[in-house]
């Protein structure tokens, strides 16, 4: 047996073992280098045993027809194979761990979290249930996190563990699937176990998620099988008290003991964990939160909540337009919750939230709206005025959000439907959301997210740019061995959305973006002025357009497109380039007031998202521009500590390195940034941010490449 036992630094079918991830009752999980594509990947050995009891053929048939799954929350099939006496697959390595894991550190998860995991895992299991796959075997073990998005392992291996079920799995005592969640007809050994089958066990993960255990424990395997066969679950409202009552009912039906009795099918037990009122956005709607107290003066805050109230009463006399009450708009103040699900608890599909700050005799509102739909900024203002017109101000302002809002709110209204199918429609939200983040792993899972909303309505054009614009993200970011595929894909795709919808501004934005990288500029700038008439506040084409200018040295002209990009959606990259840009053009005194206008935003951006390292190096930077230096430091500490792989990373790290006089580090960083593929020379030639490295032998040799 010894010979089939592997170790650490053993070479396998074309792999090197590294070191044991896990261990489930069938297999070892084992992190492997592919000595082939240079990458690691995770590497399923079944155990040596069950070789001879496996029909290795048909087990390797089932595992490869999940091949054919594409989700983003579904861990693909890179290879698998049969080895001296082994059966192996290969799978992407995800370092987030597993859910197991994920609840061994925290047991009961907060409710908005476990639904958001539970959400997304329903979408993967109803894309497999609608190919006539079911998984079998859901519980979370097999649900790993890749940057807290649950992507499900295993898909396919129940089915292809079903041909030992002979000698062997009698012999051994080998159950398939998993006793805490298995469903009623599973552990009653029926022959009709179908998608509701994980229907059923996924409500057994979310019950664990909120319960800070499974419904059925203690006892043994046998105790619990028979359990679920008869026992009705301890009710959720005595182990999790106050949580709402549709997630409470929801929980119920897909825990019936009978298939009939639940959910028909996964995606409408994942629609009842919603709160009720939603989808019913109705039509144009807006719910005003109270107004953040930026002064830091306590009893300032009656002035946040006088300017909410006012908003709320002009916003009301607009015709057509639903406004909710301050009473549920208000229970939202300080709300941890993310836009999305405070838009769906109050049921509008706008929530408009703003901050006022005193300073002197000056008072200064900003506002800002938020689509609930996809977290998307729809419109946003600042209002300075004297702070001895107190009550004209309020009235002032309200009216001058209300026109501003009038106009926006009938546009999104009135916008045609971009495609006929709702489910794609989601998938198009979902992706760019994810876009935004601009990360390389957001961005694949964008693209991702596209590519399922095409495949759902291929006629969709919009989402043919998202893919274009993803695309072309990561060939501008990423030099390596996908650029040009990443090129060619842009070209593709951004064509493609043209011929579909030759209106759509989305998809001149798309195609300059594209064809920039490909060295057409005078095209590319074509379709960007196209993009930038068919609508005044589009952004990506400005932003994309900018950055093309500023790469080309055409500084005043990509100065305007950042300051132009800003204005069309709060964003704190084209903040952060509008500074950078004036410091080249040696506008010292406004680059700094931009800098001061950035930070904040850059830390709203940084509340929202955690963990984006490349936020903590603009931030740092700014800091830096503002002669922060500990504090630039500290970011710039973070963000190192968060991720080093990211060539806008190291790039930025290289830049607050280089401002606060640290040359040797700033070259560290900057080898960094080219050895993980840092794609843009020319950029560098005109930031100012490097400026003390510049006569630096080290630099010039970077910059040429040698
Ligand atoms: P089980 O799912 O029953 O735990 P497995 O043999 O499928 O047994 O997996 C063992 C463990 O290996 C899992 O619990 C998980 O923590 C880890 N693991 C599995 N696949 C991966 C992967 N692709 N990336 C990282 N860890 C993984
Ligand atoms: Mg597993």
């Amino acid at each position: 047996m010894s010979g089939l036992m592997l170790h650490n630094g053993d070479v396998f079918a074309g792999y090197s073992i590294l070191k044991e991830l896990g261990r489930g009752g069938m297999a070892t999980v084992c992190l492997a280098e592919d000595l082939k594509h240079h990458r690691h990947v995770a590497m399923k050995l079944l155990k040596p045993e069950l070789a001879s009891s496996l029909e290795a053929d048909r087990f390797l048939h089932e595992i490869r027809i999940t091949a054919t799954l594409t989700h983003p929350n579904i861990l693909p099939l890179y290879d698998s194979g049969h080895e001296e006496g082994r059966l192996y697959f290969t799978m992407p390595y995800v370092d987030g761990g597993s859910l197991r894991e994920h609840l061994d550190r925290e047991p009961r998860l907060p409710v908005e979290e476990a639904l958001r995991l539970v959400r997304e895992v329903a979408d993967a299991l109803a894309y497999a249930h609608e190919r006539g796959v079911v998984h079998r075997d859901i519980k979370p073990e097999n649900i790993l996190l890749e940057e807290q998005h649950p992507v499900i392992a295993d898909f396919g291996m129940a089915h292809a563990l079903a041909y030992i079920r002979g000698e062997f799995a009698t012999g051994a005592g080998i159950a398939l699937g998993t006793p805490a969640y298995m469903s009623p007809e599973q552990a009653s050994g029926e022959s009709t176990v179908d998608h509701r089958a994980d229907q059923y066990a996924l409500a057994c993960v979310l019950y664990e998620m909120l319960a800070g255990h499974p419904p059925f424990v203690g006892g043994g395997a046998r105790a619990v099988l028979a359990r679920h066969v008869v026992d009705a679950p301890p009710p959720l409202v005595t182990v999790r008290p106050g949580l709402p009552r549709h997630v409470r009912a929801a929980v119920t039906r897909a825990l019936a003991k009978s298939p009939e009795d639940r959910f028909p099918s996964v995606r409408e037990f994942s629609d009842a964990l919603v709160a009720p009122q939603n989808g019913t956005a109705r039509g144009p709607s807006v719910a005003v939160l109270p107004f953040a107290n930026l002064s830091g003066n306590a009893e300032d805050s009656y002035f946040g909540d006088g300017m909410a109230e006012e908003l709320i009463m002009a916003l009301t006399r607009i015709e057509g337009l639903h406004v909710a009450s301050r009473t549920s708009a208000f229970t939202f103040r300080d709300s941890q919750l993310d836009i999305r699900a405070i838009g769906e608890a109050l049921g509008v599909a706008a929530i408009l939230e703003g901050g006022v700050r005193r300073e002197g005799s000056k008072v200064r509102v900003t506002a800002k709206l938020v689509g609930t739909a996809d977290g998307f900024h729809l419109w946003s203002g600042s209002f300075d005025r004297d702070r001895k017109d107190v009550f004209a101000i309020h009235e002032d302002i309200a009216a001058n959000i209300a026109r501003a809002l009038r106009v926006v709110l009938r546009e999104s209204a009135t916008r045609v439907a971009p495609t006929a199918n709702p489910d794609a429609y989601d998938c198009y939200l979902r992706g760019r959301q994810f876009f935004h983040q601009r990360r390389r792993k957001k961005m694949l899972f964008a693209r991702q997210m596209f590519e399922r909303a095409i495949e759902l309505d291929p006629g969709f054009a919009l989402a043919h740019a998202g893919i274009a614009d993803a695309s072309s993200f990561l060939a501008q970011h990423y030099h390596d061995e996908a650029t040009a595929d990443n090129l060619r894909r842009a070209d593709e795709a951004s064509r493609q959305a043209l011929e579909l919808d030759p209106e759509l501004p989305e998809a001149h934005a798309a195609r300059g973006f594209a064809l920039s990288l490909l060295d057409r500029f005078s095209d590319a700038e074509a379709e960007f002025r196209q993009a930038m008439a068919m609508d005044s506040g589009q952004f990506e084409a400005r932003y994309s357009y900018a950055r093309a200018c500023f790469q080309r040295g055409e500084l005043e002209q990509a100065l305007t497109l950042f300051e132009e990009a800003s204005n069309a959606r709060e964003d704190h990259e084209a903040l952060y380039f509008a500074a950078q840009t004036l410091s080249a053009l040696g506008r010292q005194g406004e680059a700094l007031a931009a800098s001061r206008a950035a930070l904040p935003v850059i830390e709203r951006h940084l509340q929202l998202n955690p963990d984006d390292a490349r936020a903590m190096t603009m931030a740092g930077v700014t800091c830096s521009r503002l002669g922060e230096r500990s504090r630039a430091l500290e970011w710039g500490r973070r963000a190192a500590a968060v991720d080093q792989e990211d060539a806008g990373v190291c790039y930025n790290l290289a830049c607050l390195m280089a401002l606060e006089g640290e040359r040797e580090a700033a070259l560290k960083h900057l080898q960094c940034a080219f050895r993980v593929g840092f794609a843009h020379r020319d950029w560098i030639e005109h930031d100012p941010d490097l400026d003390v490295l510049r006569d630096d032998p080290r630099f010039r040799a970077l910059i040429r490449g040698t």
